[in-house]
Order: C-alpha cells, then sequence, then structure tokens
C-alpha cells in the first residue's frame, strides 16, 4: 500500500556543467511524489567540489527546471523554512557532525599524502589483495606519532571507520531488498575543510527534512555509508529510490560526451518543448498502462504514480519517440501560442527576422504544423511568405511543364479579379485551368506553385496566396512568367 504522508523530495545536482538529462529525469519523479502527498520538493546544489564547478551552472539547473515546469518548491532563490539550499553556504552545519563521529570513535584523522594512497593502490591493484581500500595507517595515532612516518601531510583529512557489521542491504521502495559492497573507510571531510558529499548528504537531507531520496542507481553501492551516517547520528532514515540510468539506443550509460541529448539545454536549443520533454521523461520511467495513454500531462502522471511500476532496467533513449511526441504537441497548442513559442525560440537562437510580421505568421503556422517536428522547421517552409521576391530553384524550373506560360497567362488573368480568399481562389482557378483548359490538375496549380514559393513542394497552395495577397501574388506569377 502506498503511504501518503507528505512526502519532502529533493533533487541535488552538483554545478559542474550544463545539466544533466538525469536531473530533469530525478526531478519529475521527486516532485510527482512530492505532488502526490501534498508534500514539497527541493532543489539543493551540492558544489562542495570546489575545483569542478562550472560558472552558470547553477543558474542553467534552475532555468531548465522552471523551463520544463519542473521548478522546486524550495531552493536558492526560491526561498524555504530549511536553508540555505547550496552547500557552500552550509560548512558551519557540518563541522559539529564531523567532531561528534571523532568522539564518538566512528571517525578518525587521517594525515596519508595522496602519494602515498596511489601508491597503496598500485600495491593493492597489483598484489590482488583480497581486502582492498584504505589501511587504517593512521587509525588510532596522534598527530605526532603518525609524522614520523613515510607518507605524512599536515592537512589531514576525516575518514569513517566502517565496522564489520556495516549494514550492506536496505529496502528501496523501487527495488525492493538491495545488496551493496562493503564500503571503505570514505574520507567524510577533505583537506580544504568541506564535507564530501557522502557526509554533506546525510546531514543535510536530515536537516532539511528529507523524507524520501530519489537519485541514480550508481548511488546504491554508496548507501551503506549514508546509513552507517544515519545510524551513529541518531537520524531517521529517509526511504530510498534509486532510479534506472538512462541509456543510448546502444544501451550504454547516457554521457554528454556520447550522446547531445544528455544535455539538458540540448532539447531546448533543438526546438522541443518542455511539455514534450517531460512527458518523455515519464515515458521513460514506466511504460504507459497501454498506447493510449502515452501522452499524458504531469496532473495525470501524478494522478497515477507509483513507484513500484518504475523501470529498473535502463529506459533506452529513443529521441524517435521524443519526436513523435513534440509534434503532437506542437499541433496542440492554437496558432497564437504556437507562433509566441515559434518566435521565441528562434530569438534565443539569435537568428529571429525581425522584418517577419508575426500577424503574418499567425494566419501561416496552421498550414505547416501538420509537418513540424521541431520549433524551427516552421519559417524554412514559410520562408517565401516573408522574402521580397523568390528565387526559383533549378528543380522547380526543370519541372515546368510546356504549357507553362498559357497556365501562368489563365491563373494571372482568373487572380486579378477574384475575391482573394481561398475558397474562392481555388474554385476559381480550378474552373480556369482544369475544367477550361482540360489540364490535370497536378499539370495546373504545379507552375503557379513554383511561381509562388520558389520550390515544387510547398504549404498548401491557395492559402499561402490568401496570405500573400493579391499584388504580391500576381507580382511572383508574372516575374516567373516574364523568364519563360
Ligand atoms: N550531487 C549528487 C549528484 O550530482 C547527488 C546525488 C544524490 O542525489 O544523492 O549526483
Amino acid at each position: 500500500m502506498t503511504d501518503l504522508t507528505p512526502a519532502r523530495t529533493r533533487v541535488a545536482p552538483s554545478p559542474t556543467g550544463d545539466p544533466h538529462v538525469g536531473t530533469a529525469f530525478m526531478a519529475l519523479f521527486d516532485k510527482a511524489w512530492a505532488a502526490k502527498t501534498g508534500g514539497s520538493f527541493v532543489l539543493r546544489i551540492e558544489d562542495t567540489d570546489q575545483n569542478r564547478l562550472v560558472e552558470g551552472s547553477e543558474q542553467q539547473i534552475h532555468d531548465t527546471l522552471e523551463w520544463l515546469g519542473l521548478g522546486p518548491d524550495e531552493g536558492p532563490g526560491k526561498g524555504g523554512d530549511f536553508g540555505p539550499y547550496r552547500q557552500s553556504e552550509r560548512l558551519d552545519a557540518y563541522r559539529p557532525f564531523v567532531e561528534q563521529l571523532i568522539a564518538d570513535g566512528h571517525a578518525y584523522y587521517c594525515w596519508c599524502s595522496s602519494e602515498r594512497l596511489t601508491a597503496l593502490r598500485k600495491e593493492q591493484d597489483q598484489s590482488k589483495a583480497a581486502k582492498t581500500g584504505y589501511d587504517r595507517l593512521c587509525l588510532g595515532k596522534t598527530r605526532e606519532e603518525r609524522a614520523k612516518l613515510p607518507g605524512f601531510t599536515d592537512t589531514p583529512v576525516v575518514r569513517m571507520l566502517v565496522p564489520d557489521d556495516a549494514p550492506l542491504t536496505f529496502t528501496d521502495i523501487i527495488r525492493g531488498q538491495v545488496r551493496a559492497p562493503f564500503p571503505d573507510d570514505q574520507v567524510i571531510l577533505k583537506a580544504d575543510g568541506f564535507p564530501t558529499y557522502h557526509l554533506a548528504v546525510v546531514v543535510d537531507d536530515h536537516l532539511m527534512g528529507i523524507t524520501t531520496v530519489v537519485r541514480g542507481e550508481e548511488w546504491i553501492s554508496s548507501t551503506p555509508k549514508h546509513l552507517l551516517l544515519y545510524r551513529w547520528l541518531g537520524f531517521p532514515e529517509p526511504q530510498y529510490a534509486h532510479m534506472p540510468l538512462l541509456r543510448n539506443t546502444d544501451k550504454s550509460k547516457i554521457s554528454k560526451r556520447r550522446n547531445p541529448a544528455a544535455r539538458l539545454m540540448w532539447f531546448r536549443e533543438q526546438g522541443y518543448l518542455p511539455e514534450a520533454v517531460r512527458n518523455f521523461l515519464q515515458l521513460l520511467g514506466y511504460p504507459p498502462a497501454d498506447d493510449d495513454s502515452e501522452v499524458a500531462t504531469f496532473a495525470e502522471f501524478v494522478e497515477h504514480f507509483s513507484w513500484d511500476k518504475v523501470n529498473t532496467t535502463g529506459p533506452v533513449f529513443d529521441v524517435k519517440k521524443l519526436d513523435w511526441l513534440n509534434g503532437h504537441y506542437i499541433r496542440s497548442l492554437g496558432a497564437g501560442e504556437l507562433t509566441e513559442r515559434i518566435i521565441a525560440f528562434h530569438r534565443e537562437r539569435g537568428d529571429w527576422d525581425e522584418s517577419i510580421d508575426a500577424d503574418v505568421l499567425r494566419q501561416a503556422v496552421p498550414l505547416v504544423s501538420e509537418r513540424m517536428t521541431l520549433l524551427g522547421d516552421a519559417l524554412p517552409k514559410l520562408g517565401f511568405l516573408f522574402a521580397d521576391q523568390v528565387e526559383i530553384e533549378d528543380a522547380a524550373r526543370a519541372s515546368l511543364p510546356e504549357n507553362a506560360a498559357e497556365v501562368l497567362d489563365a491563373g494571372i488573368e482568373v487572380l486579378e479579379t477574384v475575391p482573394f480568399d481561398a475558397g474562392s481562389i481555388q474554385a476559381a482557378l480550378r474552373a480556369r485551368l482544369v475544367d477550361g483548359l482540360g489540364i490535370k490538375p497536378k499539370f495546373a496549380f504545379g507552375p503557379l506553385r513554383v511561381a509562388l514559393t520558389g520550390g515544387k513542394v510547398s504549404p498548401p497552395l491557395f492559402e499561402s496566396m490568401e496570405i500573400l495577397g493579391r499584388d504580391a501574388t500576381l507580382a511572383r506569377l508574372r516575374s516567373l512568367r516574364e523568364t519563360l
């Protein structure tokens, strides 16, 4: 049975580059669970690894989550009762716990130099030692005692003293009973005075009242260390939900190096709608009950949300499915909204042409939305509407039938007087060219299309003429006619 006491969930990305799609995947499940239980979803920035910080990364995390509709209830810049929400601003919070662990004999100082640790690891690798990890040279020694031995450094770290009975199994709300390997004497406080992830995550999840820890499956092997810290510090344990890693179509782990779609910004740059990306992430979480429920709002996802449905075998990142969803969401927007999104997309990409009339674009967008996959697909198909004149493509010119001049002349005559709406234009041209001159529709309208758009393929012809208007339409027909 599902426990519906209000959950506090969190996503805890490190601002080390532009955000990974996995961050949004976790955020979706965090937010859904918080919504389902009437709880809250927290964004915490895990910036304790000062060497890996990338300027602007935190802002991108914030922006992309908001863009996807997955913004947190609490977080940096958002406020909340459990701040600050950046670990670098919480350094004072960790110290007392480190001291407590040392005083209780659960943690100890280690003065081993990185050279010594590297040599130790190498030796263990070469001798294929049964027991690997730190050899506890510093355990039980004072600084003075340790300083007399080789491989000493002045600035110590603090390590956990992992006992033989460390808890290796735990319950995961997605996976059931999970077993993890025996941990090493993990460093919890670094030489620079910053906590490591392992200490900070436990202290912060506790102090922030997190009830459900949703994170990637790569953290399963760290969970025993975290459980020890919970035990030692007397904190109640949270629930764990270890999400599957997203995979490329060849089943390899999705990484920014190998797959551009691992970058969350990529979706926005490509012209995907946030609704489609969010829906896609829902589908990656678990398969829908049936094909008809593949398209689902966040509210619907929340309504049917259940941890035991989550895929544990890495869901495959199939961009074709995303393309399909994007087309669907594009078509579900009204012309006004779709036009605004198209304009915003091009502005952001830096290639919006300010001379384009947004009203004209709004009229034209319905002509191409059926054939759009991405936001950037509209303008190339509609460019002819905004050009002063069109250039006739070679292939289009070559496709003109022998009687093209006759067709154009007749077309011009009709268009000079017909009421200029698509229905009247179509009826009048058909009457004159197909019924009157006996030309097959394909040959009758082809030359008009080439004249109007410069190409052989275009959005619906008569609607395009209506949008372009009588004068511009006639000018284009005459211009091609003159060259024949
Ligand atoms: N900072 C960790 C990461 O970026 C968070 C892991 C967790 O959610 O506990 O993966």
